[in-house]
């Protein structure tokens, strides 16, 4: 199932089911889906409800060919519209470490925080903050939590997943490399896009057998695997909820290949005007265009 927050009228944000035919509201189609209908209001009540519930694929697609919403008539939200958190990690592909200047890569898992402000959409563009501080694209398999924990073994780890969306890590890298602390340069506003949706936990039996890539106004600039990671989620579960307890909606960013702006020669930031694409294999294309401050 792959499902979609969208804005509503109203100024809240929707649920959707994405089709071939369109988006199928599931708060308004529940009854007919057989589907508790507060469970299916939001994103927030589907993960909220512990155990994400599937639609039967069937009278979806039924249900789809009668009355699925236009996309293109939609405004899509960033699918987690307001994650607890985002856990992020570092220098968890080998070749990235190395690229980074790292003498070898990590023993552990490197854990640092975005701040759940920085989350943007599909449709959201990335604001470049005053003083243009280096800002840099970053291609990571996101990981949905579905459930909440605390001491999850690495074997059950991916019980607790809801799905995976594509999510570009944006990092200012002036204030990411000169605070020694990594957190303001990687929480800016607009910096955590996401989407365009998230695709369910049923659909991607391997999160770490994906193609992701990220594309710079058409031209690839990353091109790896999620094979490649050093450690795979459910060792991020394990190490991650160790000590923090995982909820419903939380974010892990799994880490970047190689190929980032900073580290290329010469090296290339994000300017306005740019179109940056990241795209996973089988979770679809996030593209978010750049555009300077106004603010
Ligand atoms: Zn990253």
């Amino acid at each position: 199932m792959r499902l979609v927050s969208y804005a509503a009228k109203d100024g809240g944000s929707h649920l959707g089911a994405l089709t071939e035919h369109g988006v199928v509201d599931l708060c308004a189609a529940a009854r007919e889906l057989s589907l508790p209908r507060d469970t299916f209001a939001s994103m927030s009540s589907w993960l909220e409800a512990g155990e994400p519930r599937l639609v039967d694929p069937a009278k979806l697609t039924a249900r789809a060919s009668s009355s699925a919403l236009p996309l293109a008539d939609l405004r899509l939200l960033p699918p987690v519209p307001r994650p607890g958190k985002i856990v992020a990690i570092g220098l968890n592909y080998k070749d990235h470490s190395l690229e980074s200047g790292a003498a070898a890569p990590p023993k552990s898992p490197i854990i640092f925080a975005k701040f759940p402000t920085s989350i943007a959409g599909p449709e959201d563009a990335i604001v470049i903050p005053v003083g243009n501080p280096n800002v840099d694209y970053e291609a990571e398999l996101a990981v949905v939590i579905g459930r909440r924990g605390k001491a999850i073994p690495a074997a059950q780890a991916l019980e607790f997943v809801a799905g995976y969306m594509p999510l570009n890590d944006v990092s200012a890298r002036v204030w990411q490399f000169g605070d020694k602390q990594w957190v303001r340069g990687k929480s800016c506003d607009t910096f955590c896009p996401t989407g365009p949706h998230l695709t369910t936990r049923d659909e991607i039996p391997d999160p770490h057998a994906l193609a992701i890539r990220t594309r710079v106004n058409g031209i690839t600039m990353q091109d790896s695997h999620t094979s490649r990671m050093i450690f795979r989620v459910p060792e991020l579960i394990e190490f991650t909820s160790l000590s923090i307890t995982l909820e419903p909606g939380d974010i892990i960013a799994t880490g970047t290949p190689e190929g980032v702006g900073a580290f290329r020669k010469p090296p290339i930031f994000l300017k306005p005007g740019d179109m940056v694409e990241v795209e996973i294999e089988g979770l679809g294309v996030l593209r978010n265009p750049v555009v300077a401050t106004t603010a």
